[in-house]
């Protein structure tokens, strides 16, 4: 969704209150897209700064699903995301930072802006519980759900393989 600025950058700097649905259906990210759900419409303030400055404040929450790190199964994760931003419409790209290329032309695009901020509040571990088992290392078994016949489920398989070659050295 696209923002028009003109309003803001008009002679009477009018602020913009808008209330919008995040568009968004899923996060692209390695690994991913991430489904997000259970979203609440984004609350956005826009004002003017100075010159061609403005500020873009807002909020809005959502429940992103990620796979537990440990088991891989779908962890609802809810985050509130509330942001305040600088930007500067229409300027020379050496005044903008990286990441205002939200700002295109002189509208303001909605899903890009909440695409970062969503980033940052993105979670570096993800566990379905504290205490997660995983998933056994041979089998493949769900541990949290069951155990497995594996004699040494902690063992990197490849261990395993020189364990009974030497199990059948004995034997000879
Ligand atoms: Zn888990
Ligand atoms: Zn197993």
């Amino acid at each position: 969704m696209l923002l028009n600025l003109s309003d803001v950058l008009s002679e009477q700097h009018k602020p913009i209150d808008a209330v919008l649905p995040l568009e968004m259906e899923a996060m692209k990210l390695p690994g991913g897209p991430f489904p997000l759900v259970e979203k609440s419409s984004v609350q956005i303030h826009i004002e003017h700064v100075k010159g061609k400055e403005i500020s873009v404040s807002g909020s809005c929450s959502l429940t992103a699903v990620i796979p537990c790190d440990r088991c891989l199964s779908p962890v609802k994760v809810p985050m509130e995301i509330s942001f305040e931003r600088h930007a500067v419409v229409g300027g020379e790209t050496a005044e903008t930072d990286e990441e205002s290329d939200y700002i295109d032309g002189y509208h303001l695009d909605v899903d890009k802006l909440l695409y970062y901020e969503i980033l940052i509040g993105w979670p570096t571990k993800t566990l379905c519980r504290e205490d997660c088992k995983g998933l056994c290392s041979v089998c493949g078994q769900n541990l949290n759900e069951g155990t497995c016949d594996c004699e040494d489920p902690g063992l990197d398989p490849r261990m395993s393989v020189i364990r009974d070659l030497f199990k059948n050295f004995k034997e000879v």
